[in-house]
């Protein structure tokens, strides 16, 4: 089975995602892949990857991710946050975050985390 990975960008670090979904394509590609709404939108718009799309994360898409996550449906997540921006969904936040840690999946919550966790799993 391939590996089931989500992706969440904030907005100020949707265009890191975009770059780092670009240059793990390849890998990408052949994984399954869900996202919040707009940065599953993204992917699929400007890097050509079939994302599942979710709510958007100030809707409770962190929410869906983190449900999925806890029944075992979710392998590994990047979660590119912007630390510098105050979000309306904080707590959705730290939801997400605390059931990588209660399940133990890996979540890579930084750009320089995230390129390790990637290539780590595409054997790279
Ligand atoms: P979005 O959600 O991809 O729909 O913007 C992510 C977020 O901002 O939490």
């Amino acid at each position: 089975m391939s590996l089931r990975i989500a992706l969440i960008a904030h907005d100020g670090k949707k265009a890191d995602m975009v770059r780092l979904a670009q240059s793990f394509k390849t890998f990408l590609s052949t994984c399954t892949l869900c996202g919040t709404g707009t940065t599953g939108g993204r992917l699929r718009d400007e890097v050509g990857l079939p994302v599942e799309r979710l709510l958007s994360g100030p809707l409770g898409g962190d929410l869906q991710i983190g449900a999925r996550l806890a029944v075992g449906e979710i392998d590994v997540v990047i979660f590119l946050r912007d630390p510098m921006t105050p979000q309306p969904h904080e707590p959705d936040i730290n939801a997400l975050v605390r059931a990588c840690d209660v399940h133990d999946v890996p979540c890579a919550t930084n750009l320089a985390s995230a390129r390790l966790l990637l290539a780590q799993c595409a054997g790279t």
